[in-house]
């Protein structure tokens, strides 16, 4: 019988090993940087362009190679920084698989110049695919430059399964975000698209924080140090009154290696008990110092998986050192027994100027008008003008409604009851759907909220349970929606422009999101690296929400979701529904939840909401028949 066994080809060997090793353009941005850290430099640039899709190029000013090596690298297995297995075990590089080159190069065109410090001359080669298209002597300066052009070009199938511009770039920014807060001493520069989104020059650890995730950063920060046998830990947490709704700016370093440990995460959450707000997130950066041989960073392909020896005493050392940081920063002010505390201004107004409370007018109040709540939404099936004066303007602002309206309460009458019967003649789609002929109009003239989530409703054929959060993230969908695309939300003009803090990178991410935000009701007024100053928001957003708001949007439209195939409008409008939204727990007014049912059916699509969930259930006199039968 005739062997059929060979040996594999070794670009095809390559090409296999390649995806393993880069998914996606950040993971070659990452091997590249990883490597300049390795040689040695002093001061990495990075060059990206369409998010590495057409270009990613990293140079280094470190110790270069020799023309031996130059060529060697791209062999698959070929590494400086190993020699035998125990060698795994004291670990001090990046590096170590000799795989990285040997992968890139076998699924992209590359292109390398190197240098070393003593040599006159370097060494220029150029590999596509694997075959080396040429190699020349040529005058270059010390260290190495890679550039990475047409990634996944003979595997097609990778190319089209990338993500959109900005999602690929995030990935980008987290890999280079990793590698820079891990070495302070090292000078970074990003370049996205010829501008420039990060210029880090070398600094302590506080400043490189500072400077990658904005000025504000600094007073968010306590530090944290602490020396056991097992492990040194250096770094700084967030005080808990910054904790955020994402994971953001949560790392761990080992060994100034980025680690993922979620049992690690655990013990971090577990000092902060009590301290945060449900469900919000604290900020840390940790630099844990690890003996190389208590620890095997080989159980991952991609490394930042991580197992330790004596995982448990790290948690307890973990918890107790933040758990100490956090309760010197809290208890600090009180010892102070020279300061009468209660004299003290809160924080947050120390540099506030006093500001005149604004008084609001609504221009359109006719004290004579025979007001109905339904009449707001009645011309409301295309226009989005009357949702934002009616329901969602008058949402965070009930209070001053409900002020004057309180005078009136004595003459509330059942005339005030919900005419859905002529909602559903307004927004023609009702009709079809859920309700057969005319079975919208209400029994009765009462709503319900359950258990601060459903919204009950009789209507004719029985009764009609709404999910509240659902039901508004669909209203203020479709109105950001039409704002978006038609330009014609109104905006509040704000008496002291606002003034927020954001990274270099979310300010670039704002930027590209002006035209549209700017849509929505928000005025911008001026815009540096790192700071935004808003005039005017949309009529619907509080001045308290914005930061949370943007932060929201920034996270969402980084993110895999919502799927990058829908337009950027469309994923606006979702995430600030999403954000906005009246949530379960949220108490209602008899009012709101009539507003709620009202808008919700002058929707275009009032049958789910934007994430595609069910809004409302009806349930029919039948089936309560039934279950009484039992
Ligand atoms: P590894 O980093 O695991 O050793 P790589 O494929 O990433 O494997 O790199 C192979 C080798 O090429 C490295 O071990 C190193 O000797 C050399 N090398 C790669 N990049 C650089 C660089 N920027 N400067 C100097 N040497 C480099
Ligand atoms: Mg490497």
């Amino acid at each position: 019988m005739s062997s059929i066994i060979q040996l594999l080809p070794d670009h095809v060997a390559n090409q296999i090993a390649a995806g393993e090793v880069v998914q996606r353009p950040a993971s070659v941005v990452k091997e590249l940087v990883e490597n300049a850290v390795d040689a040695g430099a002093t001061e990495i640039k990075l060059i990206v362009k369409d998010a590495g899709k057409t270009l990613i190029q990293v140079i280094d000013n470190g110790k270069g190679m020799s023309v031996t090596d130059a060529r060697l690298c791209f062999e698959r297995h070929a590494t400086s920084k190993i020699r035998q297995a125990e060698d795994l075990f004291s670990l001090h590089t990046k590096g170590f698989r000799g795989e990285a080159l040997a992968s890139i190069a076998a699924i992209a065109h590359v292109e390398m110049k190197t240098k070393q410090d003593q040599e006159e001359l370097g060494t220029h080669i150029v590999i596509e695919g694997s075959k080396f298209v040429s190699q020349d002597v040529a005058v270059l300066p010390r260290g190495t430059s890679f550039s990475v052009k047409n990634l996944f070009f003979n595997i097609p199938a990778r190319r089209n399964f990338l993500k959109s511009d900005t999602v690929e770039f995030r990935h980008i920014v987290d890999d280079f975000e990793r590698v820079a807060l891990a070495h302070p001493n090292i000078h970074f520069m990003l370049f996205h698209n010829g501008s420039e989104m990060f210029n880090l020059p070398q600094s302590n650890l506080r400043q490189r924080i500072v400077n990658v995730f904005g000025g504000k950063t600094n007073e968010k920060l306590v530090p944290v140090t602490e020396s056991t046998e097992i492990m040194g830990i250096q770094g700084f947490v967030g005080k808990p009154e910054f904790a955020k709704k994402n994971r953001g700016e949560q790392f761990f370093f080992v060994n100034d290696r980025f680690i993922k440990s979620p049992y690690l995460h655990h013990a971090i959450m577990a000092a902060y008990e009590g301290l945060l707000k449900d469900g919000s997130q604290p900020s840390y950066f940790l630099y844990l110092d690890v003996p190389p041989h208590t620890i095997d960073i080989n159980i991952h392909p991609t490394k930042t998986e991580i197992k330790f020896d004596d995982d448990q005493a790290m948690y307890a050392i973990l918890r107790s050192s933040i758990k100490h940081s956090l309760g010197q920063f809290n208890v600090a002010p009180v010892l102070d027994f020279e300061r009468d505390a209660s004299l003290d201004i809160p924080y947050e107004y120390k540099e506030k100027e006093s500001q005149t409370p604004l008084i609001q007018v609504d221009a359109n109040f006719n004290p004579f008008a025979d007001e109905k709540p339904s009449r707001a939404f009645s011309s409301s099936s295309g226009g989005s003008h009357s949702f934002g004066s009616s329901f969602n303007s008058g949402y965070k602002k009930q209070e001053s409604n409900a002020s004057w309206e309180s005078l009136y309460v004595g003459l509330k009458t059942a005339t005030e009851e919900i005419d859905v019967s002529e909602i559903q003649f307004e927004s023609e789609e009702v009709t079809g759907s859920l309700f057969g002929e005319n079975e919208v109009e209400t029994a009765g003239n009462r709503t319900y909220q359950i258990q601060k989530k459903y919204i009950v409703s009789p209507i004719k054929s029985g009764m009609m349970i709404l999910y509240q959060e659902r039901a508004h993230q669909r209203i203020l969908y479709e109105q950001f929606l039409t704002n978006i695309t038609m330009h014609q939300a109104a905006s509040q003009q704000l008496l002291f422009p606002l003034e927020l803090h954001f990274s270099q990178s979310e300010m670039a991410m704002i930027k590209e999101l002006r035209p549209s935000l700017e849509n929505t009701g928000f005025v911008f007024d001026a815009m540096t690296t790192e700071i935004l100053v808003i005039s005017g928001l949309p009529v619907n957003v509080a001045e308290s929400e914005v930061g949370l708001l943007l932060e929201e949007l920034i996270h969402d439209l980084q993110g895999e979701l919502p799927e990058s195939s829908f337009s950027q409008s469309d994923r606006i409008a979702k995430s600030m529904s999403r954000s906005l939204s009246v949530k379960t727990g949220a108490y209602l007014t008899e009012k709101e939840q009539e507003s709620i049912v009202n808008s919700l059916f002058a929707c275009k699509d009032p049958n789910v909401s934007p994430f595609n969930k069910p809004t409302f259930i009806t349930m029919g006199v039948e089936d309560l028949d039934k279950r009484f039968a039992l």
